[in-house]
């Protein structure tokens, strides 16, 4: 035999064994199947991939050890009670926003976003590097009984559908909108009639005129819900939801169980679902919003009146909000204090870059 063929076979007989054996490190490791509630359904496409997406990792990082099985909105947990399910070790954990728990304590928006807060490149920022995470960990989640990573983002949302213009303060008045949280009571104080209209009844309500306006998330998502066949004039920005950011929220009895690799695993595959959700947001908005806007909808920016008028209330909403709450108002404060810097710095750059590439035609 020739050393070139003796060679050879001998490195296939390496490869054969070492693809036969795992890794040690991983061998060590216990086989683990645990039950991730969404809170969202498959119609919401990209947000719902993101659990999907946790569990393919986390499966291939483990060699198949660790496995997390999805489940939709309602079909094991209600979808506006993943993190109370979570708490409460029914299951290991859930994917949701964070800001569908203020009913419980206002602190828990600040997991996904808070009007005229951080956008998604904030957001992140804040929570890896600027003490954001840290202190919501240590002060806020610890005390519920859950660990949050970092898992997903819509980006900037728009501003939504209206059947009529808003062209002053006043247009607000009496402004029948389908919106909710923290911006449905600030939009109160301005005469806005708020209401929490399940998704799938959207349509309907702005067709038969029940509502006049309604908010839902951004191009893509409100192109698949047929909006636009339903409402003329499409607003932005949303500033209730500058960067509304989703969680892995973990129970902490599960979270303690784990080995360290798994643990690790976990956050990983979390954040590369935060880099993933956005990516395939800003792809398709892009191209939702051409077909949009080719098909007649009307496009507009709420006037610099308007959102000073919101602003405004929103900030009296937060004031109010952290005179009852000292941990509302520590995190508010935090998050402000990073929010203006980081506004004064992505403005100074990249806004300068993003502005004078918008007026090149190609
Ligand atoms: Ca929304």
């Amino acid at each position: 035999m020739q050393r070139r063929d003796m060679l050879k076979k001998a490195t296939i007989g390496a490869a054969a064994t070492t693809t036969l054996a795992a890794p040690a490190i991983i061998q060590a490791q216990p086989t683990l199947n645990w039950r991730c509630a969404s809170s969202f359904t498959k119609a919401t496409d990209i947000v719902f991939g993101g659990a999907e997406s946790i569990a393919k990792h986390v499966a291939e990082m483990s060699g198949g050890k660790f496995n997390i099985r999805v489940f939709g909105s309602g079909e094991i947990v209600p979808g506006l009670q993943v993190a109370d399910a979570a708490m409460n070790n029914t299951i290991e954990c859930g994917h949701t926003a964070s800001y569908y728990y203020v009913g419980k304590d206002p602190v828990w928006a600040f997991g996904a976003c808070v009007p005229f807060g951080l956008n998604f490149r904030q957001h992140n920022a804040w929570w890896i590097d600027g003490g954001g995470e840290e202190l919501m960990q240590r002060e806020f989640y610890d005390k519920q009984g859950i660990v949050a990573l970092l898992a997903g983002n819509t980006g900037g949302q728009m501003g939504g559908w209206f059947n009529k213009e808003i062209r002053t303060p006043d247009d607000l008045k009496g402004l029948k909108f389908r919106i909710g949280g923290f911006a449905g009571q600030a939009l109160a104080k301005l005469g806005v009639i708020g209401s929490q209209i399940a998704a799938g009844e959207i349509y309907q309500a702005l067709e038969r005129g029940t509502i006049d306006s309604a908010e839902w998330v951004g191009p893509y998502e409100d192109e698949k819900m047929g909006l636009h066949k339903v409402a003329k004039w499409y607003y932005y920005p949303g500033w209730w939801e500058p960067g509304p950011a989703l969680s892995l929220m973990v129970g902490k009895k599960a979270w303690d169980s784990l080995p360290k690799a798994y643990q690790q695993m976990l956050r990983t595959a979390s954040l590369e679902a935060n880099v993933e959700m956005m990516a395939r947001f800003d792809a398709r908005n892009a191209a939702a919003l051409k077909r949009l806007i080719a098909g007649g909808t009307r496009v507009a920016a709420f006037p610099k009146s308007v959102m000073d008028v919101c602003y405004k209330a929103c900030q009296d909403l937060f004031t109010e909000t952290g005179a009852k709450n000292p941990l509302f108002k520590k995190v508010f404060d935090h998050q402000t204090r990073f929010l203006s810097d980081s506004t004064g710095w992505l403005r100074l750059n990249e806004g300068a870059y993003d502005s004078y590439m918008g007026t090149i035609r190609r």
